[in-house]
């Protein structure tokens, strides 16, 4: 098939090019990003971009997604929120690495949690949870979590994220300030420890 081999291409490119660990690549090579994107927009679901996805929104970056996960590094069986589903590509890369039933996903605009649903069942994600609302306030009905990663730039990691976080566990997001930068931070008693940046990148805003 044309998109399986396309996608083949793209992530041999991504592993020579950010160093991808094979774990992240096995689990991006499981995920169709092509059903993710609007069906105009499916001839190029492998290049290396964001898309447009509705709403202002867009579905990030190939190599951002790699990043992300490899950053994140969860091991199976992590419970792992995400702040920011949008089109639910990169809930489903995670999904691949702890198990879709550890996996809980927060979007702000109800009519793309309701279509990331939706494409998630399709492909047999029916097990991660997304519900639509302020993901400021994080999933605390589902705490705690053992890391959890934000895909919209807020000014800072908001507390209540950060508490939802066990100790020793890991946050990671693009922060602005001025510019943005890609932040991991190591949870300790609720406070975030050795923050890392981890380069300049571009995403939407946190409402
Ligand atoms: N995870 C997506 C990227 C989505 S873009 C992917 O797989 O590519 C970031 C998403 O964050 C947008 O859909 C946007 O609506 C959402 N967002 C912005 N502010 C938010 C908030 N306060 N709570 C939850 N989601 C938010």
């Amino acid at each position: 098939m044309a998109y399986e081999q396309a996608r083949g291409q793209l992530i041999a490119d991504l592993v020579e090019r950010e160093s991808l660990s094979e774990r992240t690549a096995e689990a991006m090579r499981a995920v169709p990003r092509h059903e993710f994107v609007p069906p105009s927009r499916r001839e190029s679901a492998y290049e290396d971009r964001p898309l447009p996805i509705g709403n202002g929104q867009t579905i990030s970056a190939p190599h951002m997604v790699a990043i992300m996960v490899d950053l994140l590094d969860p091991d199976p069986g992590d419970r792992i929120l995400e702040i920011g589903t949008g089109c639910g590509y990169h809930a489903a890369v995670t999904a691949e690495l702890v198990g879709p039933e550890n996996v809980f996903s927060v979007e702000y605009h109800e009519d793309l949690a309701a279509q990331a649903r939706e494409t998630l069942d399709d492909l047999g994600y029916g097990a991660i949870s997304v519900r639509s609302g302020d993901g400021k306030q994080g999933w605390p009905e589902h705490a705690p979590y053992d890391g959890a990663y934000l895909t919209c730039a807020g000014s800072s990691f908001p507390s209540p994220i950060v508490e939802q976080v066990r100790s020793g566990g890991i946050v990671l997001g693009p922060i602005a300030d001025g510019r943005q930068r890609l932040i991991r931070g190591v949870v300790d008693e609720d406070e975030l420890d050795e923050r890392e940046p981890h380069g300049y990148v571009r995403f939407v805003p946190l409402q």
